[in-house]
């Protein structure tokens, strides 16, 4: 997608700060981190959202969560982390390349708050 600025970001058109690359995933910082580690992990194969995913990306789909806990863990989140995927407007999704974020390294609010 040439005007998706995840795909910019993986071609080098975008700066940003890498974490990660191969020939299938691609990781980096987020630019406006809400903890002290805040990274994106991103296949390259331009998939809109995670409500675009069928049988044929479940392989694709493994690596990345096995290559999140690596990442994590390389990052220094020993401790555990928070993996978020916003699919959709209605998920509060903002950039329309599947990402997940991995955040972590300070408070971690619960997801829900009960009142
Ligand atoms: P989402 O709401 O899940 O679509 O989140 C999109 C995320 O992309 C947000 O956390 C943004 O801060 C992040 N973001 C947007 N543009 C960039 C960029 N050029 N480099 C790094 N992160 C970005
Ligand atoms: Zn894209």
């Amino acid at each position: 997608m040439s005007d998706c600025i995840f795909c910019k970001i993986v071609r080098g058109e975008i700066p940003c700060r890498k974490v990660y690359e191969d020939d299938e995933l691609f990781a980096f910082h987020d630019i406006h981190p809400v903890a002290p580690v805040h990274f994106m992990l991103i296949p390259k194969l331009h998939l809109a959202s995670l409500q675009e995913v069928n049988g044929s990306h479940a392989v694709l789909l493994g690596k990345m969560l096995v290559l999140a806990a690596q990442l994590a863990t390389e990052q220094g989140l020993d401790d555990g982390f928070r993996t978020v995927i916003n699919t959709g407007r209605g998920g509060g999704q903002e950039v329309f390349h599947l990402h997940i974020h991995i955040i972590g390294g300070g408070h971690i609010s619960p997801m829900v708050r009960r009142e």
